[in-house]
C-alpha cells in the first residue's frame, strides 16, 4: 500500500481529498444504504459496537446484511450518512 506524506501524517482521516491516487489502494470498507428489515439490537460490522437499529434505510457493508453504525459511517462514508439524515428529516417533516 502506497501512502502520500499527507496520508502518513494523518493516517486514517482526511486523506481522500489530498491523495486520490492512493484512495483506491486503501482498504476502504464498502458501505451501502440498504433496507434494514430486521431492526432491533445489532452489532456494527466494523467496530463491533452495540447499536439499536431501526427498520428502514440503514448503513450496511456492501454485499452483506451486516449493519454499520453511524460513527463508522461518518468515518468511512459521510456522504451516505448525510443522505440517510436527509431522508429521515424529510420523513419527519411530511
Ligand atoms: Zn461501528
Amino acid at each position: 500500500m502506497r501512502l502520500c506524506t499527507f496520508h502518513l501524517a494523518r493516517f486514517s482521516k482526511g486523506c481522500s481529498r489530498h491523495c486520490n491516487r492512493t484512495e483506491k489502494e486503501k482498504a476502504m470498507p464498502e458501505i451501502a444504504i440498504k433496507e434494514n428489515v430486521l431492526g432491533g439490537e445489532q452489532f456494527c460490522a466494523m467496530c463491533g459496537g452495540f447499536m439499536a437499529s431501526h427498520l428502514g434505510p440503514d448503513l450496511f457493508m456492501e454485499g452483506t446484511m451486516q449493519l454499520v453504525c453511524r460513527d463508522c459511517g461518518r468515518e468511512y462514508a459521510p456522504h451516505l450518512v448525510s443522505l440517510l439524515d436527509l431522508g429521515a428529516s424529510m420523513v419527519h417533516s411530511s
